[in-house]
């Protein structure tokens, strides 16, 4: 089949929940993309923030390899060590005790709002509050916000803000209630001893690329305290070193009781992790929760080498500094479409006058491939290893394309 056949055949053959450009994509290489024609793209989208270390990365596919003709599969039924390593990883740099894994962002948001559930059933965070008058405990409810964006199964679609993406798949999971992003009276308005989880994301990625303020965060962290409830910080796409930290609650001072995380771990093969304090993990027995695939040899030798990488303190403040630049040049270009640049490290959001279709499209045609995080917001997510020159050729596009 060539390019136009397959694209052809995909309408014919898969569910149509993409609308994708009629492009094919067959091998990329660091930031760059090729085509079934030879064309060569500027990767600013990184598959999604996923591809951290851009792609066909030598360490990456080395170690791939040679997992993959090493041992696959055996199941979470058995020990196997790259699974260990890259949890001790997780644990030892990070504000958190113990990790479970998953396979994907949605999922590992499904762990967290299971194990949020069960440790408040348990009572474990009641010490100091007033006893429950009913001797049946209220059913657990969850507080998530507007723009916020964590995965389309059903229980991650219920903390999802976008009325579209749930509306036609109700009745959803109970008890949620939408507060006010970066707005705390609303979220200590939704929040009652029944609370057992507010979900937030550090920066909104799908939601328009929005950073939390630091009073927002400490608020929500005291209002946990205060109604014994846990503060779940969604770092799938902002964790992981996207905006110059390892982690995004690094910059804010305010550590989480659960961390999600996916995207980029794995450097582009799917894999979750929801990372937990001993408190937590303490409420989860074998049998709680569990998964076939996760966290098996293939993925968690993948995600070592992106882990080894991404921590360290150079290649941090390369994302830094590079993100810095990109922001700058970003902030400097003279357009009246342009009303605000937002973001940190390599995830930058640049909000239009009106739908970025149309300059994804034409950045496209000039070879850069970039992403809309909402209607009127152009996301900018590069894989974390972008040079400075990339970067240049990157906005000197967008620039081209702005009229
Ligand atoms: C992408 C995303 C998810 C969902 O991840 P999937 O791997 O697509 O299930 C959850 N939360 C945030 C913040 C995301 O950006």
């Amino acid at each position: 089949m060539n390019a136009k056949e397959i694209i052809q055949a995909e309408k014919q053959y898969v569910v149509q929940t993409y609308v994708r450009p009629e492009v094919l994509f067959t091998h990329g290489k660091g930031a760059v993309l090729t085509d079934s024609e030879g064309k060569e793209y500027l990767d600013f989208t990184s598959g999604i923030a996923v591809t951290a270390l851009g792609h066909s990365d030598e360490a990456w596919v080395t170690a791939v390899a040679q997992q993959a003709a090493q041992l696959t599969h055996v199941s979470n039924l058995y020990h196997t060590a790259p699974h260990v390593q890259l949890a001790q990883k997780l644990v030892e740099n990070s504000f958190a005790d113990k990790v479970y894994f998953c396979n994907s962002g949605a999922e590992a948001n499904e762990a967290a709002i299971k194990f949020a559930k069960k440790w408040k059933g348990l009572g474990i965070g009641d010490q100091g509050l007033e006893p429950s008058p009913s001797p049946q405990p209220p059913a657990p409810k969850i507080v998530a916000f507007s723009g916020g964006f964590h995965g389309r199964t059903v229980g991650a679609l219920s903390v999802t803000y976008k009325s579209q993406y749930r509306e036609p798949f109700a009745p959803l999971m109970p008890g949620v209630t939408f507060a006010e992003y970066n707005y705390l009276a609303s979220a200590a308005a939704a929040m009652d001893a029944a609370t057992c989880a507010v979900i937030v994301e550090p920066v909104q990625g799908e939601g328009g690329v929005n950073p939390a303020t630091p009073e927002f965060l400490q608020g929500l962290r005291d209002l946990c305290d205060q109604h014994g409830a846990l503060l779940i910080f969604d770092e799938v796409q902002c964790g992981l070193g996207r905006t110059g930290k390892l982690w995004a609650y690094e910059a804010y001072g305010v550590e989480p009781d659960i961390m999600t995380l996916a995207k980029p771990l794995a450097g582009g093969l799917p894999i979750g992790a929801t990372l937990v304090t001993d408190e937590v993990a303490a409420a989860i027995k074998p049998g709680d929760h569990g998964s076939t695939f996760a966290a098996g040899p293939l993925v968690t030798a993948a995600a070592n080498v992106v882990f080894d990488r991404v921590s360290q303190p150079a290649f941090l403040a390369q994302v830094q500094e590079n993100g810095a630049y990109l922001k700058h040049r970003l902030e400097t270009l003279e357009s009246e479409e342009i009303t605000a640049v937002r973001g940190s490290g390599l995830l930058i959001g640049v909000e239009m006058t009106g739908s970025v279709k149309p300059l994804i499209a034409a950045a496209r045609d000039k070879g850069l491939m970039v992403i809309n995080a909402g209607e009127n917001v152009l996301r900018l997510a590069p894989p974390l290893i972008v040079t400075r020159e990339e970067v240049d050729t990157a906005v000197n596009i967008i620039e081209a394309c702005l009229s």
